[in-house]
């Protein structure tokens, strides 16, 4: 059960009209914090590595094979997606070391040039079994250039993911990257118009500066899978410099690094919380490690937080 396709979690979500949470890691206490956060809540969830994690770390490899070997060993479903890829070789190595999933992101690019190369991505990945999610216009905020202002146009998702065979669409629909307080202003009529137009599961970006409230409502309006990033990293490094600052001797990163872990657990249960609940009249029981207080986290070494993406 714990490594999974992202399809096998993705589709029962969104038939039930739940969301999952996908969430970005960093470093191997992100992966840590994020599967225990999870299995305290009772839920599938998603490890997210960006070509940002990618490029901090140098390589795929030794991030991918470390969220891969935590995800196996999980007690839910958990499934490992490359996020936010812009080139064909990454993307292929994600598919060489085992990742079911991969966002291709030529949004960047021309309307039809955006077409052509996720269309061949997307055919290249589905000869491989993976599963792939696109964008097409921009969602706020990514790399400074883009604003929450911008709107996918419902008609031109159809055509897109008609064009390409994209297994879900990440959709630009108020939300911003990297947004540190959560007070983001969501078009949920834009959401339900989408999701109507759109036969394949919707993607959230964007999703840490949202508040709770419109995360439920934005699920509810059809959106499945929410992205989140920046929220984790706020908590993580919250709780590293309040280590920190209470001691100045403290030099072992296994300190801080644990504290910083010990941090993300509970917000990302509480998150999934949010994102699983499903429409009122069908929520479900919390789960069965729910309670007060911090889940024990999984052991290991420590990190610090950079390349901040959702
Ligand atoms: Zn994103």
């Amino acid at each position: 059960m714990p490594l999974s396709a992202m399809g096998e979690i993705i589709g029962p979500a969104r038939a039930a009209g739940r969301g999952v949470g996908a969430f970005n890691v960093i470093g191997i206490e992100h992966a840590e914090a994020i599967v225990t956060g999870a299995e305290a809540a009772g839920t599938p969830v998603v490890l997210q590595i960006s070509e940002n994690c990618v490029a901090y770390h140098g390589a795929l490899e030794p991030i991918a094979g470390a969220c891969l070997s935590i995800a196996r060993s999980a007690g839910v479903p958990v499934a490992v997606h490359l996020d936010h890829a812009t080139t064909v070789d990454l993307v292929q190595a994600a598919a060489r070391l085992g990742l079911g999933s991969a966002m291709y992101d030529a949004s960047a690019l021309p309307y039809a040039e955006n077409v052509r190369a996720t269309a061949g991505v997307t055919a290249w990945c589905h000869r491989r079994g993976l599963w792939v999610e696109a964008e097409i216009g921009e969602i706020g905020g990514k790399n400074g250039v883009h604003s929450p202002q911008a709107r996918t146009d419902p008609d031109e998702a159809a055509d897109y993911v008609a064009a390409t065979g994209v297994d879900a669409l990440a959709v630009a629909v108020g939300s911003s990257h990297a947004m540190l307080t959560r007070d983001a202003v969501l078009d949920v009529g834009l959401i339900a118009r989408i999701r109507r137009t759109v036969g394949v599961p919707l993607v959230l970006h964007g999703s840490s500066g949202v508040p709770d409230g419109d995360l439920a409502a934005a699920i509810g309006a059809g959106m499945t899978k929410i992205n989140v990033a920046t929220q984790l990293n706020k908590v993580f490094t919250a709780a590293v410099r309040h280590c920190l600052g209470g001691d100045a001797a403290m030099v072992d990163p296994r300190r801080y690094g644990s504290a910083g872990r010990a941090a993300i657990a509970p917000e990302v249960a509480r998150l999934l919380r949010v994102i699983s609940a499903g429409p009122p009249g069908q929520r479900k029981p919390a789960g069965p490690r729910d309670g007060p207080g911090s889940p024990a986290v999984r052991a290991g070494g420590a990190g610090e937080s950079l390349s901040p993406v959702e």
